[in-house]
């Protein structure tokens, strides 16, 4: 990984780095274009995906999901140059781009009062594929957002078995895939807590779905998913 990254780092010197977007040098996704990402207006129940106030889920869900809502902060329809810029993140290694897709992520969240207490997290990679990437994108957002919103940010969860690629599976496959594929980071109690779950993208909720079990089982009162888009 070490190598990898060495490699990164020689290219980019090479090939100066272009903001995806407008491509003004320096950035991969420029703050200037982040700003300039238009938020979803409209949020949907994460099972049935119909439209629902904020992305919570719906009264015929709730029974059956563990994921009080989800939040999409944008849609890549909307905004073309979003989709290049998640994807950059998944393979470079820029605490610049991260803090500038959290940004978006930070936009989506309503400020309102909590009474209960907040913690935020991240969908977690299998060790084995953290050590082949050398970081995890969802954590470098989540600790991001955590840092603006000025809440704690923890590691809850780890990945205990290395599922397949969910994007290429079936919905039956990818539940079957995913079945305990996360487990609690430590013994710990979430009671009373609210926790947000951070993601980059959710093309289902399966995945949030299930980690969001974990976190329900360990007392959390409410868990929501939050990604920057559904892709
Ligand atoms: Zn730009
Ligand atoms: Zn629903």
């Amino acid at each position: 990984m070490i190598f990898a990254r060495c490699c990164d780092f020689v290219i980019d010197l090479i090939f100066p780095i272009h903001c995806v977007s407008c491509r003004r040098e320096g950035e991969w996704f420029c703050s200037g274009c982040a700003t300039k990402v238009t938020l979803n207006q409209k949020q949907f129940c994460p099972v049935c995906w119909q439209p629902s106030s904020g992305g919570k889920t719906c009264e015929t869900c709730r029974g059956i999901s563990p994921l009080a809502g989800l939040r999409v902060a944008a849609s890549y329809a909307e905004n073309p140059t979003l989709a290049a810029a998640v994807k950059t993140l998944k393979y470079k290694f820029s605490q610049p781009l991260a803090r500038n897709l959290a940004e978006i992520l930070t936009r989506a969240i309503t400020q309102k009062n909590y009474a209960e207490e907040r913690i935020i997290t991240a969908i977690p990679l299998h060790t084995k594929r953290l050590r082949y990437r050398g970081f995890n994108q969802a954590e470098l957002l989540a600790r991001e957002v955590a840092s603006n919103l000025q809440l704690p940010y923890e590691n809850l969860l780890i990945r205990s078995r290395n599922t397949l690629q969910q994007a290429k599976l079936s919905r039956e496959k990818r539940l079957q895939n995913l079945r305990d594929a996360f487990s609690l980071a430590s013994p710990i109690s979430l009671q009373n807590k609210t926790v947000i779950l951070v993601d980059d993208i959710a093309s289902t909720a399966t995945t949030l779905s299930e980690a969001a079990k974990v976190l329900r089982a360990a007392g959390a009162k409410e868990v929501w998913g939050l990604v920057i888009a559904r892709g």
